[in-house]
């Protein structure tokens, strides 16, 4: 069945027929970001992308939801065997993302070639754009190519060879997608209160204790935070292993997956809880430095939170503008009443806001990925992956309620599949790190000289009109007491990520009429004015 046969059902009715053409503030920022080379490499990629996005994977989506994945405990002849049962379009799905290379392509020696470190801006783009409506799939390729990255950066040499090009293959038939297994149940944000047990054997490792929290659990490999018998307390003693599903005969690990969880959203990817029972694991990198190895992982399944957050943005904004071309009440169209104009006018700043904060966390990993970072990008990735998380999360979160809303009681029905937005939009703020969680560690990472001067200097360099505001909410905690700082947590976290996307915005507010009323929008906390035009048509359809 071609795109164009596909009955336009549900919410798909209400999408443009390709989401990237449609996407004013993604091509603009793309045109400015990219070199030439990458550019032209990369838009017959989003334009495919973005045409799929609009039918085939919103319908193989919807299709996932229905079948959500199952926990086969014992095979028909009474054999134990622990199996996540996933649906065919959960399948399909993924082998749209293993086709699109969207784990593999920061790996491939090609997209380096032609993209260099912007290959992760090209990577980011695909995945904002295959993101909304695909049964939360982004989780796993998030954890995949964080996978990735861990084994190519630590080894051993035997998983770099045996288990990477698996994960990077662009061939459904042989992709792996990877877990990522950290949370237990006396803590996910206290990781270093984690109490699985690694003992070395005669064999190799093995690991004993109960993971908590383990999504995309059908995946062939997971990383695993474990404390080595006698290992120190805390978060110094732990080491990281990677546990595969298959032992080398093809007979299973040694776990037990006591349940599939009953979410509130993320309902078609498979979260569960599991027993490891002497698990058969390999040793990454240096035993004593797991958590340490563990950060790469989470700075980019941070990164691709954010993007994940910046997409559902979009997706809501470009639905509600299409239901309010569609939907009448008194006698006009939603997108003729005025209130519902600034209604739409402020998720389509907020969407953009989000946009251009994990755009330029993408860029930075990318430049430090290739070796190429200055020591001022260092430390401003460092706090940006958690300033970047924790804001574009939120907006997702507030954005998603808003959206349904602007359909009325329509939004709240399952059917339209707008709710679901909002259930899944709830998990942003809290895997890879709570707010809270990510504003104390923005507070940390902040009080270090060198990050807050980088993050300064990226304002000015910027010409953000609130780095002043930031530097008095950097000096509201420096040298305070940290029980008194962390009150602040919030506040500071949250007020350096909006100095920031001012920054992005002002830099980006020379590019045309439609940019610079975004930027002035977002500094006027989107305040109505008097002026006859409201700018909506120049502003959310990016009719210049
Ligand atoms: C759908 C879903 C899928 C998940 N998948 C995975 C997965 O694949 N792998 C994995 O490892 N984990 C996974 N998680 C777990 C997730 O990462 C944790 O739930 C999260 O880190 C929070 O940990 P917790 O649930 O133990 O909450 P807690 O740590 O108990 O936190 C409870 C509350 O206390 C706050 N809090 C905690 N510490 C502080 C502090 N120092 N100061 C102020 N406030 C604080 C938190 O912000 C939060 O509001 C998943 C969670 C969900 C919901």
């Amino acid at each position: 069945m071609t795109s164009a046969s596909y009955p336009r059902i549900g919410s798909l009715r209400f999408l443009p027929a390709n989401t990237y053409t449609a996407d004013p503030a993604l091509r603009s920022l793309l045109r400015a970001v990219l070199a030439p080379r990458a550019l032209a490499w990369a838009e017959p990629q989003l334009e495919a992308m973005g045409r799929l996005a609009a039918v085939e994977l919103c319908r193989l989506g919807e299709e996932a939801e229905r079948q959500p994945a199952w926990l086969r405990v014992v095979d028909p002849w009474g054999e134990r065997v622990d199996e996540v049962v996933c649906s065919e379009a959960w399948r399909q799905v993924g082998a749209v993302a293993t086709r699109a290379g969207l784990a593999a392509l920061p790996y491939e020696s090609e997209a380096s070639r032609l993209a260099g470190p912007q290959v992760r801006v090209v990577q980011a783009a695909l995945c904002y754009l295959f993101q909304p409506q695909t049964a939360t799939y982004l989780c796993p390729v998030a954890m995949t190519d964080a996978a990735a990255r861990v084994l190519a950066e630590f080894g051993p040499d035997s998983l770099r060879r045996e288990v990477v090009p698996h994960l990077v293959s662009r061939d459904p038939a042989s992709a792996w997608t990877a877990g990522q297994w950290m949370t237990e149940r006396q803590g996910g944000s206290d990781v270093g209160a984690n109490a699985v047990e690694a003992r070395r054997e005669s064999e190799g490792w093995r690991l004993w204790g109960r993971k908590y929290f383990c999504s995309n659990l059908g995946g062939e490999v997971a990383l695993a935070l474990a404390r080595p018998e006698g290992a120190a307390p805390g978060t110094e003693g732990l080491g990281l292993f990677l546990i595969p599903r298959l032992l080398p005969g093809g007979a299973r690990n040694h776990y037990r997956i006591d349940r599939l969880k009953d979410k509130l959203g993320t309902r078609a990817m498979a979260t569960g809880e599991v027993t490891l029972e002497g698990a058969e694991a390999i040793v990454v990198g240096q035993l004593e430095r797991g958590f340490a190895q563990m950060t790469p992982m989470l700075n980019i399944t941070r990164v691709h939170n954010a993007v994940a957050a910046a997409a559902t943005l979009r997706r809501c904004l470009q639905l509600a503008r299409g239901y309010a071309a569609w939907r009448t009440a008194f006698g006009c169209r939603l997108d003729q009443l005025p209130l519902q104009r600034q209604v739409l006018l402020e998720l389509a700043v907020r969407a953009e806001a989000c946009l251009l904060l994990a755009m330029r966390m993408a860029e930075l990993l990318g430049v430090l990925e290739a070796g190429r970072a200055s020591a001022d990008q260092v430390a401003l990735f460092r706090l940006g992956t958690s300033l970047a998380k924790l804001f574009t999360a939120k907006e997702a979160v507030a954005g998603t309620s808003e959206a349904l809303e602007c359909f009325g009681g329509a939004g709240y029905m399952e059917d339209t599949g707008i709710a679901r937005l909002l259930r899944d939009a709830q998990v942003l703020p809290i895997w890879e790190g709570t707010t809270n969680v990510l504003a104390l560690d923005a507070l940390r990472v902040a009080a270090r000289p060198e990050v807050a001067e980088a993050y300064l200097a990226e304002l000015d360099r910027l010409g953000s009109p609130r780095s002043q505001m930031a530097e008095q909410l950097l000096a509201e905690v420096a040298g305070a007491e940290p029980g008194i700082a962390a009150r602040w947590g919030r506040r500071v976290a949250s007020g350096l990520a909006r100095a920031w996307i001012s920054g992005l915005l002002a830099a980006a507010s020379h590019r045309g009429p439609r940019e610079a009323a975004v930027a002035e929008l977002w500094e006027s906390d989107c305040a109505p004015t008097r002026a006859a035009d409201d700018r909506f048509e120049l502003v959310v359809d990016g009719a210049v």
